[in-house]
């Protein structure tokens, strides 16, 4: 009876776990797809095209924006990210639950798109906390660490646009929080129309 599924986007500063978070609910959750977005950055290393992004020459990715095959579309950090609308379209059709991890400004354009989607801002527990996080992860310098913290700074001033903030300061916490989103958010009544119009 549960025919549609839900939109989860979920976005948050580098460094907030947000990957390992989506993970989490994947691993927990397997009715869930994670959308794959397409990026004009280059792999890191270890990243697989068409399973981490897909990685596309920047003329693909300015022609497929021409074309509207992309749901939305930002320029982070200097390269382009977006979503193929055509992965997001068919799960919708199939009634499938789809996550899509991605920045502010992508969240904020689906959510004008579709109201329904439920926005999921994961937040580090503190400034200093989060700088931690990042000089430990190794991969980056100095002065990136710092443009990320400031980005951070702009980004967290968008969290009250969402519709949810899941602070990560403990990871099997933070992913018990984000299960119950999934599952409350499940239980809208919107969701059970054929069940309604069963009984009349
Ligand atoms: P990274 O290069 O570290 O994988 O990702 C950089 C940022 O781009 C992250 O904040 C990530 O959430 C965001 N991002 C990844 N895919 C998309 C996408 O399809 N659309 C938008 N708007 N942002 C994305």
């Amino acid at each position: 009876m549960n025919k549609k599924g839900i939109l989860l986007v979920i976005s948050g500063p580098s460094g907030a776990g947000k990957g390992t978070l989506c993970q989490a609910l994947l691993n927990e959750e397997q009715s869930i797809f994670l959308s794959i977005s397409a990026t004009t950055r280059p792999p890191r290393a270890g990243e697989v095209d068409g399973v981490h992004y897909h990685f596309l020459d920047k003329d693909i990715f300015e022609q497929m924006i021409k074309r509207d095959q992309l749901l939305e579309w930002a320029e982070v950090y200097g390269n382009y990210y977006g979503t193929p609308v055509q992965f997001v379209r068919e799960m919708q059709e199939q009634g499938r639950d789809v996550i899509l991890e991605i920045d502010t400004q992508g969240a904020l354009q689906v959510k004008k798109k579709f109201p329904l989607a439920v926005l999921v801002f994961i937040a580090p527990p503190s400034r200093k906390t989060l700088r931690e996080r990042l000089v430990s992860r190794g991969t980056d310098a100095p002065a990136e660490i710092e443009r990320r913290l400031s980005c951070a700074a702009v980004e967290m001033t968008l969290a009250l646009k969402y519709d949810y903030l899941v602070v990560n300061d403990e990871i099997n916490r933070a992913v018990v929080k984000l299960l119950s989103i999934v599952r409350a958010e499940k239980c809208r009544p919107g969701f059970f129309e054929g069940l309604i119009r069963d009984f009349s």
